[in-house]
């Protein structure tokens, strides 16, 4: 029985499915408490079978390195109640027969485009989400990238737009790319929410200025082939085209992937990447 656990910062997905990255059975709540929330997760689940696999895809920071100090546990997340908590303890003492494999929910969406959604056969894949944060995986040469923590995406710095005077929402560096492009940043800077803003407000060009020049580190460092752009504020129409021109304006010709017009693309899996990338974990 495989299974997967996409734990977002605000809301949960569990689900039965197949190797492949299929999914036979659902269910989506919003993330509350720790306790509270892996307590659903695991009442729906053992209502339905015995796991013999669990992939978790979560938000971070969190250890995904096994063997090492602070495996499983959120880290020093803002999210009130969850740091110190151990998502892989949790499931243990629930399922102990079960085969636990997590890694983040930005990894698994990348891991499950790039095996069967918008980047399906490269092995060379970015997925960011815009959403209530930004956050960026990676997959390098086939392999998701891990590093000491895990990619922090949505924390670089990045260059002011001519003329943007906002001070950037971060709580940890004001002005990452985060504190400028997340909803929240959005919502700040304009004073109405991304998705009350008309597909030509000044906004969108603005995101994609700050989207561009943090996916033109991303090509000069880890060179993918394609970058998926997915999350709530990325469904704005346009949003990719805009990315791609601004893109192509800044990398000075120097970079032949960014001159594509189809190099920054929506997720071809929409909201399912996450989920249907946890079942994939499973057999990696
Ligand atoms: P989370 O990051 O919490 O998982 P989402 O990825 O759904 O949540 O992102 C929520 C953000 O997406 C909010 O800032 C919201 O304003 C924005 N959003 C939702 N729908 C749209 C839309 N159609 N166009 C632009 N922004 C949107
Ligand atoms: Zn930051």
């Amino acid at each position: 029985m495989i299974t997967g656990i996409e734990l977002g910062g605000t809301k949960t997905v569990v689900a039965i499915g197949t190797e492949d990255g299929s999914i036979i059975d659902e269910c989506r709540f919003p993330t509350t408490l720790p306790d509270e929330t892996l307590g659903f997760v695991i009442d729906w689940l053992g209502g339905r079978g015995h796991p013999t696999h669990v992939g978790i895809a979560a938000f971070g920071p969190i250890g995904i390195v096994p063997g090492r100090e602070g495996y499983g546990k959120m880290l020093a997340t803002p999210k009130p109640g969850w740091a110190g908590f151990s998502l892989t303890d949790k499931i243990a003492a629930a399922f102990p027969n079960a085969r636990i494999a997590l890694d983040t929910d930005v990894n698994a969406a990348a891991l499950a485009e790039s095996k069967i959604g918008a980047a399906a056969g490269m092995d060379d894949v970015a997925y960011i989400t815009i959403g209530t944060g930004i956050g960026g995986g990676i997959l390098s040469g086939g392999l998701l990238v891990h590093g000491a923590l895990h990619p922090e995406f949505g924390h670089l710095k990045v260059p002011r737009m001519p003329g943007d005077d906002y001070r950037g929402i971060c709580p940890f560096h004001r002005d990452c790319l985060e504190g400028l492009a997340s909803g929240p940043a959005i919502k700040a800077r304009w004073k109405k929410a991304a998705h009350e803003l008309p597909a030509n407000h000044p906004a969108w060009d603005m995101q994609a200025w700050y989207l561009a020049h943090g996916i033109l580190s991303l090509l000069a460092i880890v060179s993918p082939s394609r970058v998926i752009v997915g999350g709530g504020v990325s469904q704005v129409d346009g949003l990719h085209a805009r990315i791609n021109a601004r893109l192509e304006e800044i990398a000075g010709g120097y970079f032949p992937a960014a001159m594509e017009p189809g190099y920054v693309v929506a997720p071809a899996l929409g909201q399912e990447a996450g989920i249907r990338g946890a079942f994939l974990l499973t057999s990696l």
